[in-house]
């Protein structure tokens, strides 16, 4: 089994290394991921310019790709035939923030995986619920460990069409994680303000500024799971259709 694994916050990022050296010991993996920080990027299709590709180490002295071009770019690249050979499996991450409700829409983590599951490979996005104010590197054996797990469990028993899973590990060592919920996508709580600064020239620049999103810890939901010390699976649906408003919108009837 052939394995894409990427990130949305680059080629460098340990979360990626420790997240390549777990699924290695599933099948061959080949690395393809930017050569720069994508957070929160969302789902890209880089159209308007080239995309470079390079041939990089990571920090264990394997090969891996770095491209200029975004998460999901970095997955569409392999499935087109970058690497003249077919990929099997994408596996996304390990973002080092979770990646909760809304989240699903900004992340680059996730609609990278997106971006296998819509060629209809299955996929996986994984992303660590470390704490807001965490000093110095994070230990991301427990989540590469999860991911292994998560990915076997797929090759066991098959993923369904047009469906990825969104995986959230707590920030627990791997004997203390409670066990693995499935669950559906909860509340964030996102608390951004604007922040309005002047250039040195007089000119107004802006930030998306304040401070980190909360979630609302519901039974059932990703944030629920986490807070409770669960892994979180969530299977998200690449049809984004509201069946249940179909009738109120029909009932529109709108013209001929
Ligand atoms: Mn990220």
């Amino acid at each position: 089994m052939h394995f894409l694994v990427t990130n949305d916050d680059g080629v460098t990022a340990p979360g990626l290394l420790a997240l390549t050296q777990e699924i290695r010991k599933l099948g061959k993996v080949t690395v393809v991921a930017p050569d720069k920080n994508w957070s929160a990027s969302g789902h890209v299709k880089t159209m308007n310019r080239p995309l470079r590709v390079k041939e990089v180490l990571l920090e264990d002295g394997s090969r891996a790709f770095a491209s200029d071009g975004a998460p999901s770019d970095c997955v569409a690249l392999p499935l087109l035939g970058l690497l003249g050979e077919k990929v099997d499996f994408v596996v996304s991450g390990i973002n080092p923030n979770a990646n909760l409700g809304h989240d699903v829409t900004y992340s680059g983590t996730v609609t990278a995986a997106m971006e296998g599951t819509i060629s209809n490979i299955p996929s996986i996005a994984i992303s660590l619920d470390a704490p807001e104010y965490h000093n110095g590197p994070l230990d991301y054996r427990a989540a590469a460990q999860v991911a292994r797990v998560v990915a076997e469990k797929v090759i066991e028993n098959r993923m369904p069409s047009n469906v990825l899973l969104n995986v959230n590990v707590p920030y627990l060592p791997f004997e203390e994680i409670k066990g693995f919920r499935v669950t559906r996508q909860g509340l964030r709580v996102y608390r951004d303000e604007l922040v309005r600064r002047e250039d040195p020239r007089g000119h107004p620049y802006y930030w998306i500024g304040g401070d980190a999103p909360l979630g609302v810890p519901e039974e059932g939901t990703d944030v629920g799971a986490l807070s409770s010390g669960f892994v979180s699976i969530t299977p998200i649906s690449m049809d984004l259709t509201a069946y249940d408003c179909l009738k109120h919108f029909e009932s529109w009837n709108i013209g001929k």
